[in-house]
């Protein structure tokens, strides 16, 4: 019973307004089994009767849709000196937006991110699900709340733990490519596919793996794209290992190259850079063709191995993707084997907002994943959805 019921939360939620009879067809539910589903639900008062008029004209339809207020969630994006986040509804719509200092490096980095989660959570209406937390490094999934992460500065943060424990609530912690990931196949053009790849370009390089519709985490954590080896006996990596993918195609390792070529000064930006490569052909070409084609082989090998049908490339770095794709294109296909060159590329540009929306979207799917994960806040996220419905009815 159970069961059936979180499927149908889930379509429902995913799907958006959708009539009985294309849930029963699309998961296999007798009337019945559906009956006692959606009558469960509506107790609870997590989804309502919508009409909607079909673009035919005729008569409108009853669909069932997702009751919007039942629960909000706060997202949180990380980077070294400020954090950005947004409250959504279970729409996922982004009731507001914030964006603070933040010192990832100070010995108060918890203490701060606390006091900017108190101060947001205090604005929340109704009921908090959970919080979710977009980290961009490696995050321990089994308690929940252990960070490492280079670029933040952090050996084993226990900062979810910390944050839960002072805000009574819920955290999830993710590796911020993979909350992108999630809102792809939550509200992307992930959810047309059950198997993609979300790779970010940037201070980092990452990457998403999503298998048969859910996240794939490895056993030990998954996706260190910009670690796997691009050039033999390279530079030294931050990770300590040498000739990384990201020691040639991360910003900082492009805007280095430019430097040490005295095209920039050292205070210039990356937008400075792509201006400047944008007018200057040579320059384009001595230093994106090669990252470029490092990036096109990488991808081609991780292709040959998991045959996705989407990849997603996003991150701050695809703001200069003009000056990448002809290069990377022409590697990428040299190198994919013949049978397996059956992909898309969508590039989509994605600034701090919506990484922030990616983290919320962990939150959001744990309310109404299928899997039942061994994880206390996960179990917490989906209880706080039924009390948040049961609270919500009792009011009204
Ligand atoms: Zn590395």
């Amino acid at each position: 019973m159970r069961d059936s019921t979180n499927e149908v939360l889930r379509a429902i939620a995913t799907i958006g307004p959708v009539s009985r009879a294309q849930l029963a067809r699309d998961l296999g539910l007798s009337g019945p089994t559906l009956t006692q589903a959606t009558k469960y639900l509506f107790d609870r008062g997590l989804i309502a009767e919508v009409k909607q008029s079909p673009s035919t004209g005729g008569r409108p339809a009853t669909l069932l849709g997702l009751v919007a207020d039942a629960g909000q969630v706060l997202g949180l994006k990380l980077t070294e000196n400020h954090a950005v986040g947004v409250c959504v509804n279970l729409h996922s719509e982004v009731m507001w937006s914030f964006e603070e200092a933040f010192s990832s490096r100070g010995d108060a980095a918890v203490k701060e991110l606390i006091a900017i989660l108190k101060k947001q959570s205090k604005k929340i209406k109704g009921q908090l699900l959970g919080i979710g937390i977009g980290i961009p490094g490696v995050v321990s999934p089994i308690d929940s709340g252990t960070a490492d992460s280079s670029m933040l500065g952090w050996d084993k943060v226990n900062v979810g733990k910390a944050i839960s424990d002072a805000l009574d609530t819920p955290v999830l912690l993710e590796n911020d490519v993979n909350t992108l990931a999630v809102t792809e196949s939550l509200y992307g053009h992930g959810r047309d596919v059950s198997n993609f790849l979300t790779i970010t370009l940037g201070r980092g390089i990452g990457m998403g793996i999503v298998i048969h519709g859910e996240l794939f985490s490895g056993s030990y954590g998954a996706g260190e794209f910009g670690h796997v080896n691009a050039v033999h006996g390279g530079v030294k990596c931050e990770c300590g290992k040498f000739g990384c993918l990201e020691t040639v195609a991360s910003s900082p390792a492009i805007h280095d190259a430019a430097v040490a070529a005295g095209y920039i000064s050292k205070s210039a930006s990356m937008s400075d850079l792509w201006a400047l490569a944008r007018k200057n052909k040579d320059i384009a070409e001595n230093l994106f063709k090669e990252p470029a084609e490092l990036l096109g082989i990488a991808l081609a090998n991780v292709i040959n191995v998991f045959g996705p049908e989407l990849i997603f490339i996003s991150g701050e770095g695809v703001e200069g993707w003009d000056l990448w794709e002809k290069y990377f294109r022409r590697a990428l296909d040299s190198h994919v084997v013949s049978t397996m060159n059956k992909y898309d590329i969508e590039v989509d540009p994605w600034d701090d907002a919506k990484w922030a929306l990616g983290a919320t979207a962990i939150v959001l799917q744990a309310s109404l994943s299928r899997n039942q994960r061994s994880n206390a806040s996960y179990t917490e996220v989906k209880n706080r959805l039924r009390i948040a419905a049961k609270l919500e009815k009792n009011v009204s």
